[in-house]
């Protein structure tokens, strides 16, 4: 504005001096006009008369003239008058001629020289110029310092107010509206426009801001309330963003503690060692720099504890406007899932080694998993048998009732105990104990049923075989006191009938029934005997001999015995050389006992005899196999109880096998039977080597 007006006021002041000027030139010039006009004639009469006086009066009156500073009248013949000084530079000079008209003939006398000097001009100019400028000047000072000053007033102070408000302006709470200070106005300017805008601006801020932050806070909801750890990372692979999970996920309790954070250090304190913080870092920045979401099971993160855990890795990369932004990395605690599938593992392993039989149907009984114990008890494949129901195993043996009882109780909820006798893919019986339940389903229904069952046919037949040793001891123990009670008395009248029997007359009717008597009384002599060794094995002194040489004795002596009923004898000895310790005579009467008895179950036919030998470990085991009748199915439970016999009152005592059986289990050995009727009958001692 200063400088505008300057120049304006410049502008105006040329022009204004150069109005001047000219005017000043053309006083000049009209001045010398009116010289020519007034002054001419006059100078030239004094000329003509050669007034010296008159014309020095009258030039010096022309140099009195305003910027006339010479003048002079130069005669044709002959010096003139002058007036005035030096001629100066700048000047305009008038020359006009002298002529007197004299008798009206016009004489001329020389010439008139004025010199008007141009100094005055530029002189006044100048002062002209000062003062205007000055004028100016201060003119302009003061207009500009009250246009100032009411600018300062009306706009200046309103515009820095308006600054500081906007400067400080904040988005994050509610300020009071900006007002200026000035009067109100009926109609709104420019400035109540401007206010109304900024106030109206700061209002949508605080909304937006109000906005963006519920927003946020709902974002932050959303992501706090997932189980998945969820983390922001920036470009320079600093934390900037970390959910709750992710903070109980790295065992920290406040945000600040990981905002900001290298990838590293966040998921790998410096205390824990390995490169697993690395690893996760490459991971992510793959994420970011090939731009595509990147996942790895199997890494493992270090808590602020020290505590590692395994974890599943997802990165996805943030994109806007196309640059990568950072990235977005899930972290999944997997320890639980691991342990869980360890647990899995663990008990799946338990069940297919199990000696158990486990198997698994659905809701409706159709097998969906057997375990190879059951493969191996009922000799069925597991792929012969899947998608079947198990009615087949039972064949028709389990009756109908039992399986009302079992589906009642699975309705129930409850599980079902039992044993259930079962036939093999051979057709074998076994037993299994079993526990069938029901699997619910997280609904509660029915999902699956379990069956795991222990195969308890060994056990029932151990079972067996012990109550009769047990039935066996108890019978013994009875005859022995029987056979003890026997023993003495039948002794006296045995002593009795003997003195009676010599009483009489040798070969007397008499002494032939008492000699009867007599012998019946041996027979019973020897019986008890018998019974009294039943229960009492181990009597007598133990020998070691060799066994092959006592068979081989004992086979020679009944050879008449074998021939007499066409009996073929087959040795089948174990090659070495096998001695045992034990009461040699006992052991005798045991082999004499199976030999005799293998005998008489040939009867006219004949047949073949096979005496075995065989090293089991630290037993030896002696076979004796005969091909006659064999003993009925009924009768072999019986056969090593005492007076037990199928043979003719006479004949059979029924106690060859009982008291053998005591003989060998009294010397820690075992006496078994196998038999086939019609084909072939073994019985087998097992006695202790040395
Ligand atoms: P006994 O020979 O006096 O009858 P044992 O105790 O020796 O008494 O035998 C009992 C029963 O066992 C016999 O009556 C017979 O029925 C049966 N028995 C024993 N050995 C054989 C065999 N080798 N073959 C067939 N039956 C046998
Ligand atoms: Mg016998």
């Amino acid at each position: 504005m200063f400088l505008f007006s300057s120049l304006i006021t410049l502008l105006l002041t040329a022009l204004q001096l150069y109005l001047d000027f000219r005017a000043d030139i053309a006083g000049i010039n009209s001045s010398l006009e009116s010289i020519e006009r007034t002054d001419l004639r006059p100078i030239a009469q004094s000329v003509w008369i050669l007034d010296d006086i008159q014309v020095n009066l009258q030039l010096e009156g022309l140099i009195h003239r305003q910027d006339i500073v010479y003048a002079a009248v130069e005669l044709d013949d002959g010096p003139g008058w002058h007036r005035g000084t030096a001629i100066p530079r700048r000047a305009i000079t008038a020359t006009f001629p002298l002529h007197y008209v004299h008798h009206g003939k016009d004489e001329p006398l020389g010439r008139l020289r004025v010199v008007a000097s141009l100094e005055g001009v530029y002189g006044r100019l100048l002062r002209r110029v000062k003062v205007i400028l000055l004028s100016n000047g201060i003119r302009t000072f003061l207009v500009i310092g009250f246009a100032l000053l009411i600018f300062q007033y009306l706009v200046t102070r309103h515009l820095v107010h308006m600054a500081a408000f906007v400067k400080d302006l904040q988005v994050h709470r509610l300020q009071p509206p900006l007002q200026l200070d000035r009067p109100p106005s009926m109609v709104p300017d420019e400035f109540d426009l401007v206010v109304r805008g900024i106030n109206h601006m700061q209002r949508r801020g605080y909304q937006t801001f109000c906005a963006l932050r519920e927003r946020e806070q709902r974002l932050r909801l959303f992501f706090d309330s997932t189980e998945e750890a969820i983390f922001g990372v920036g470009p320079d692979g600093r934390c900037t963003f970390v959910n709750r999970a992710g903070l109980r996920l790295l065992g920290y309790d406040d945000q600040q503690q990981a905002l900001g954070r290298d990838v590293i250090s966040l998921v790998q304190p410096a205390s824990c060692r390995g490169d697993s913080g690395r690893r996760i870092r490459d991971l992510v920045f793959a994420a970011m720099q090939e731009e595509r979401s990147v996942l790895s099971e199997g890494e493992k993160l270090c808590r602020g504890d020290g505590r590692w855990l395994p974890i599943t890795l997802r990165a996805y990369p943030v994109i806007e406007d196309g640059r990568c932004r950072g990235a977005v990395v899930f972290f999944a605690d997997i320890s639980e899932q691991q342990r869980l599938q360890r647990e899995i593992r663990l008990l799946a392993r338990v069940v297919h080694q199990s000696p158990l039989s486990v198997v698994i149907s659905d809701a409706r009984g159709k097998i969906e998993y057997v375990n190879p114990g059951f493969e191996e008890i009922t000799g069925y494949s597991a792929a012969e048998v899947l998608g079947r129901r198990p009615y087949f195993l039972h064949n028709d043996l389990l009756d109908p009732h039992k399986y009302r009882k079992i589906r009642a109780a699975l309705r129930r909820g409850e599980q079902w105990r039992g044993r259930l006798t079962n036939l093999t893919s051979s057709g074998t019986v076994f037993n299994l104990d079993t526990v069938i339940s029901a699997i619910r389903g997280s609904g509660g229904a029915i999902t699956n049923l379990v069956a795991v069952s222990h195969d308890v046919t060994r056990e029932m037949e151990l079972q067996d075989q012990l109550h009769h040793a047990q039935k066996l001891e108890a019978i013994g123990k009875l005859s022995a006191s029987i056979a003890h009670e026997f023993g003495n008395p039948l002794l006296g009248v045995r002593f009795a009938v003997r003195d009676i029997k010599n009483r009489f007359p040798e070969d007397s009717g008499e002494w032939r029934m008492m000699d009867l008597a007599e012998r019946e009384c041996d027979r019973m002599k020897n019986m008890i005997r018998d019974l009294q060794q039943f229960n009492r094995p181990t009597s007598g002194v133990r020998t070691r001999f060799a066994l092959h040489d006592t068979l081989d004795d004992i086979l020679l002596f009944h050879r008449r015995f074998l021939v007499s009923r066409r009996i073929r004898l087959v040795k089948k000895y174990d090659p070495a050389q096998i001695t045992i310790v034990a009461v040699e005579d006992q052991i005798r009467q045991v082999f004499v006992n199976l030999l005799i008895n293998a005998g008489e179950a040939m009867d006219t036919e004949g047949g073949t005899i096979t005496v075995q030998t065989e090293l089991r470990g630290e037993m030896v085991a002696v076979s004796f196999r005969d091909t006659g009748a064999g003993i009925r199915p009924e009768h072999l439970e019986h056969v090593f109880e005492p007076f037990f016999t199928t043979k003719l009152e006479v004949e059979g005592t029924g106690l060859g096998l009982p008291v053998s059986y005591g003989i060998v289990t009294g010397h820690g050995g075992d006496i078994t039977v196998h038999s086939v009727p019609g084909e072939e009958t073994v019985f087998t001692v097992t006695l202790p080597v040395l």
